[in-house]
C-alpha cells in the first residue's frame, strides 16, 4: 500500500496544532505496519533547519495558477524514522513568519494561491518520483482542492487509475472560504463552481472541494463524525456530511508515545512512571519555580491550559469562572496563543491574581512538556473539540482532565464521577460556566484523597493511545477509498 500524505503541516518541521502532531506521527505507524508511507509539505522558514539534509529533488517545476506560471521546486529529506519527506520551495510563497497568516495583520491574502500552488504541485511530485500512491491522503481545507484535481483530472491519467483519496477532516470551522473570483485560479472546470461542488453560499470553499471530491472521509473521533452531522456542529456542512455518511469514518487520533512519554521525555527535569510517580513532584517544584509561585503553592493543586486562544477552546467559560475559581486554594498556567482578545482579558485577570494565575502567550513545545508534567489537574473545556491532543498527553502524564463532554473529549476520557472503578477525569455536560466550576471543584476535592487520585492517575497513564489501532483503522479506509469503481470516460490532462 502506498500512501502520500498531503499536509499543511507536520510536526517537528512546523506546528500551529494538532493537524502537526497527527501528520508527523501516523505515518510511522502505518509504516511499522508496512505501508510506504511519505508525506508532502510547503518549505516554510525554519523547515530546512528542522529537516537537517535535504536534497533537491525536481527542480523548475512550473506550475500554473490562473494566468501565471509558478516556478517551484521539491526537496526531499527524512523524518526521524526514516520516512521520505518532500517539501514545496516556493520563496515567495512559503518563506515568512507564520504558516497562514500574521496574529495581527490576519490571513495572508494570498492563501488561495499558496494552497493552489501546493495542490497542484502533488501530481508534478508523483511525476518526478514515478512513484503513484494508491491513497493521497488530505488534511484539512489546504489539501482540498487536490481531491478536486484528482477526481476531476488526474484520475484518468494510466498512472493515477489506481488511487484513490481519504479526506480527514480535523477541525470543520476552518474551511478555506474564498470570494468567487478565485475560482478562476484553481483552473478547475466550471462545473465544479456549483452547489454539487466546491460553492459555498457564493463562495470558494477549499474544504468543500475536500468534502465533495474524495471518495473516503474520515474525522478524528468517532463522536466528532456524528456532531458534524448536526446543524450546531457542522458549521452548514452538516447536510453534505449526513449524505456521505456511509463514506465517513471516525478513527479517534493516538498520541506519538515516543515525544509525549514521561519515561523518557528529554524536556521534562524529571522523568517518571506509573511505579514512581517522584518525578511529578520534581517537574512540579521546578515549573512552580520557573513561574513564580509562592513557596507553598507546592501543597495547592496546579491546574494547567495548553491550547489556541480561540472561543472553540473554552476560554469564555474560562474567563466567566476565573474570578471564582481564584478564590480556590489552587493555582493556574495557561500557555496559548491567538486571539489578541482573550490574550487582554486574561492579561487583565491575572494581573489581579499575581501569585495564583500565570499566564504565558508563545508557543513553546518544551514548556508544553513541562505543564503537562508537573500540572495536577489538566482544563479543556473546548466548546467541540474534534479530538484533541493535549487532554491524551495529560492522562498519560498523570495529570487528571477536567474537559467539556464533547468530541474526542467525551472519547478518550472516562468521568470518574459516573464511573468512580474505570474513571480518568471529570467531565461536564452542559457548556455552562457553572458546569465547568462544579466540575473543577469536584476534581480539587477527589485531589485532597491522596489514595483515591492516585488510583485515578494509575488508570489514566495505563490508558492506550499508541496510534497502532487507529493506524489499522485507517489502513481499511483507505482500502476502501483505492478499490472504488471508477466511473468516467478516460482522458488525458495536464492540469
Ligand atoms: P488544536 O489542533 O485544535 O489546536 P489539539 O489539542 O488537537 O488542538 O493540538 C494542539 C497541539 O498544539 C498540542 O500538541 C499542544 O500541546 C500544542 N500547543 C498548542 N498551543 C501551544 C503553545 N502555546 N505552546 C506549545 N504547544 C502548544
Amino acid at each position: 500500500m502506498k500512501i502520500l500524505f498531503c499536509a499543511s503541516e507536520v510536526s517537528p518541521f512546523a506546528k500551529t496544532g494538532g493537524l502537526a502532531d497527527v501528520a508527523g506521527s501516523l505515518p510511522g505507524s502505518l509504516q511499522k505496519l508496512g505501508c510506504d508511507v511519505r508525506i508532502f509539505m510547503p518549505l516554510y522558514r525554519g523547515v530546512r533547519n528542522a529537516a537537517g539534509s535535504i536534497e533537491l529533488l525536481a527542480g523548475d517545476i512550473i506550475v500554473p495558477v490562473g494566468v501565471h506560471d509558478y516556478h517551484v521546486h521539491i526537496w526531499e529529506g527524512r523524518t526521524e524514522t526514516g520516512i521520505p519527506i518532500y517539501f514545496l520551495e516556493k520563496e515567495e510563497f512559503y518563506d515568512r513568519s507564520y504558516l497562514y497568516g500574521s496574529p495581527v495583520r490576519g490571513d495572508y491574502e494570498d492563501n488561495p494561491e499558496r494552497f493552489i500552488v501546493f495542490s497542484r504541485a502533488v501530481r508534478q511530485l508523483c511525476l518526478a518520483l514515478d512513484w503513484y500512491p494508491s491513497t493521497f491522503h488530505l488534511h484539512d481545507w489546504q489539501t482540498g482542492l487536490i481531491a478536486a484535481y484528482f477526481q476531476l483530472n488526474w484520475r484518468y491519467d494510466s498512472n493515477f487509475l489506481r488511487s484513490g483519496t481519504v479526506f480527514t477532516i480535523h477541525n470543520i470551522a476552518y474551511q478555506g472560504l474564498f470570494p468567487p473570483e478565485i475560482f478562476g485560479l484553481t483552473q478547475l472546470p466550471p462545473s465544479a463552481f456549483s452547489i454539487a461542488g466546491m460553492e459555498f453560499w457564493g463562495q470558494c470553499s477549499f474544504l468543500k472541494a475536500g468534502l465533495v471530491y474524495s471518495d473516503f472521509l474520515t474525522t478524528v473521533s468517532p463522536r466528532y463524525s456524528r456532531e458534524i452531522q448536526t446543524p450546531e456542529f457542522g458549521f452548514g456542512l452538516e447536510g453534505l456530511l449526513k449524505e456521505r455518511r456511509e463514506s465517513l469514518a471516525g478513527i479517534l487520533n493516538g498520541i506519538d508515545t515516543n515525544v509525549w512519554n514521561p519515561e523518557t521525555d528529554p524536556l521534562i527535569p524529571a522523568n517518571y512512571s506509573s511505579e514512581d510517580l517522584s518525578g511529578k513532584k520534581m517537574c512540579k517544584s521546578v515549573l512552580c519555580k520557573e513561574l513564580n509561585f509562592p513557596p507553598d503553592s507546592l501543597d495547592l493543586p496546579l491546574l494547567g491550559m495548553i491550547g489556541r486562544l480561540a472561543t472553540q477552546k473554552g476560554f469564555d467559560l474560562l474567563e466567566k469562572i476565573l474570578p471564582d475559581l481564584m478564590k480556590l486554594p489552587v493555582n493556574l498556567v495557561i500557555l496559548g496563543t491567538g486571539d489578541s482578545s482573550i490574550e487582554e482579558n486574561l492579561k487583565e485577570t491575572a494581573l489581579l491574581f499575581p501569585d495564583k494565575l500565570k499566564v504565558l502567550f508563545e508557543f513553546d513545545e518544551k514548556l508544553a512538556h513541562l505543564i503537562e508534567a508537573g500540572a495536577d489537574i489538566f482544563l479543556m473545556p473546548s466548546r467541540y473539540e474534534p479530538c484533541g491532543l493535549n487532554q491524551m498527553y495529560s492522562l498519560r502524564y498523570a495529570t487528571i482532565p477536567v474537559v467539556h463532554a464533547t468530541g474526542g473529549l467525551d472519547d478518550s476520557v472516562i468521568d470518574v464521577l459516573k464511573e468512580p472503578d474505570s474513571g480518568t477525569g471529570f467531565k461536564f455536560y452542559k457548556y455552562e460556566p457553572q458546569s465547568f466550576l462544579d466540575s473543577v471543584k469536584s476534581a480539587i476535592q477527589m485531589f485532597n484523597n491522596k489514595e483515591i487520585w492516585m488510583e485515578i492517575q494509575m488508570r489514566a497513564m495505563a490508558q492506550d493511545f499508541s496510534w497502532d489501532r487507529s493506524a489499522r483503522e485507517y489502513i481499511k479506509v483507505y482500502e476502501k477509498a483505492s478499490s472504488r469503481k471508477r466511473i468516467g470516460i478516460p482522458r488525458r490532462t495536464d492540469l
